[in-house]
């Protein structure tokens, strides 16, 4: 019988009205990192499945990196609601392995069989241990467990239950611009934007000559590793020099990082706005640095109307650490290049900004020519999760 992987949508399942528009959208994104590979994508309000003939491990390694997928099984589709010839078919995949104890698992989606999950799974094991020789049941720890859900046109047996991540597939919500420096936090903040369905383009500020171009390719790396799970990724570089000598020079240095904040938000929110963004995204958890307390927050906030997403929020930096390292970007975030602010940090960063002085201030500076400059003079990126990056100029 040919083998089928099976896709369990999770909470995708408790969007009533709009499951189609979801389902629609993990198709695509399905199809779209399956692209190279001969697959046939088919699905209905509870499952989806993926037939290929010969790409199996591929599949199921790419499936791992998808939003929206809840659990990823591999076994057949049986073209009947008969329990006596679901019965048959199972014992023929169960002597194809070798095991010594098992259990059942049932699932009844079917709701005109007249019967409950624990009794088919009771009814299904007693027949199973009629049928091959020298097994047991074991609930605990079953060397194989046969999973068997009876669905309303047909049946599907599966012995492997796979962690799919979870979330929504990316790009049902929307899309959001996040804030993606070389450190720890921004790429988790964009991984845990995407997982809530939020497709993602990037903006990183560098500063030439302050900043390297070994600290612009630490970016590009991690933007590579973040693009595998948005399909894509378009990534913004501005460049910041001139707005933040102009800062130095001109404005008193507890302020520097205030200031200069608000000017990466100016940036962000216009180049959010020109991309049809609807929220910006960035890694700041409170209370890490003097421009993450409450007041910052606020001070830095003000200049901005779109809603900013702080995913990390309320992380610790350790969880921040744990998560960095199961997406595979904590190695890259760590490599020493110093970025844009850690240049330019005062030794006494105000705590407490208050906003009135940073209107003040700003009076001192022609920011919003510097800020026209800049965004007139970006480069973008598009980057590819396989392929190299190509890069062009013409997306705005
Ligand atoms: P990270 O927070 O990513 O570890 P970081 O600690 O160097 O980097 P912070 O100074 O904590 O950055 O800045 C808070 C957030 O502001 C970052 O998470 C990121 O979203 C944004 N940010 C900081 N510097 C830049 C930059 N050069 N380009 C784009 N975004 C930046
Ligand atoms: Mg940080």
């Amino acid at each position: 019988m040919e083998k089928v992987i099976f896709i369990k949508y999770g909470e995708l399942s408790t969007k009533k009205d709009n499951i189609n528009f979801f389902l629609k959208k993990l198709k695509e994104n399905i199809l779209f990192v399956l692209d190279d590979l001969d697959v046939q994508v088919t699905y209905d309000l509870g499952r989806m499945f993926i037939y290929t003939k010969n790409n199996f491990d591929e599949v199921l390694a790419r499936l791992k990196n998808v939003f929206g997928i809840h659990e990823i099984n591999v076994g057949v589709v049986i073209d009947s609601t008969d329990i006596e010839e679901v019965k048959k078919e199972v014992i023929m995949l169960l002597k194809e392995k070798e095991f010594k104890t098992f259990k059942v698992e049932s699932k009844r989606t079917n709701k005109k069989l007249n019967t409950t999950s624990v009794e088919l799974s009771k009814n299904l094991g007693a027949y199973i241990l009629k049928n091959i020789a020298n097994i047991k049941v074991d609930v605990h720890k079953p060397d194989i467990v046969v999973y068997v859900e009876y669905r309303l046109n047909n049946t599907l047996v599966y012995f492997d239950a796979i962690k799919g991540i979870g979330g929504y597939p990316v790009g049902t919500l929307g899309k959001g611009l996040l804030m993606l420096s070389g450190g720890i936090d921004s790429p988790v903040a964009g991984y845990l934007a995407m997982k809530r369905g939020v497709k993602i383009e990037a903006i990183y500020f560098e500063s030439p000559p302050h900043t390297s171009i070994e600290a612009k390719n630490k970016v590009i790396s991690l933007a590579k590793k973040l693009a595998k799970y948005n399909n894509e990724l378009v990534l913004h570089i501005i460049n910041f020099t001139e707005i933040q000598e102009e800062i130095y020079k001109n404005i008193p240095h507890d302020y520097l990082i205030t200031i200069m904040r608000r000017m990466m938000y100016r940036i962000s929110a216009i180049i959010a706005s020109k991309r049809n963004a609807k929220i910006l995204v960035n890694g700041e958890s409170i209370g890490q640095v003097a421009s993450q307390t409450l007041t910052s927050m606020n001070a830095i906030g003000e200049v901005v109307s779109m809603p900013v997403i702080r995913p990390l929020a309320c992380f610790d930096k350790l969880d921040i650490i744990d998560l960095a390292k199961k997406i595979d970007t904590y190695e890259t975030s760590i490599l020493p290049f110093e970025d844009c602010c850690t240049i330019f940090v005062p030794k006494h960063p105000v705590i407490n900004p208050l906003k009135e002085k940073c209107r003040e201030y700003e009076k001192i500076i022609p920011y919003e020519e510097m800020i026209y400059h800049a965004i007139k003079n970006h480069e973008v990126i598009k980057i590819k999760a396989k392929e190299e990056s190509n890069e062009f100029k013409d997306l705005l």
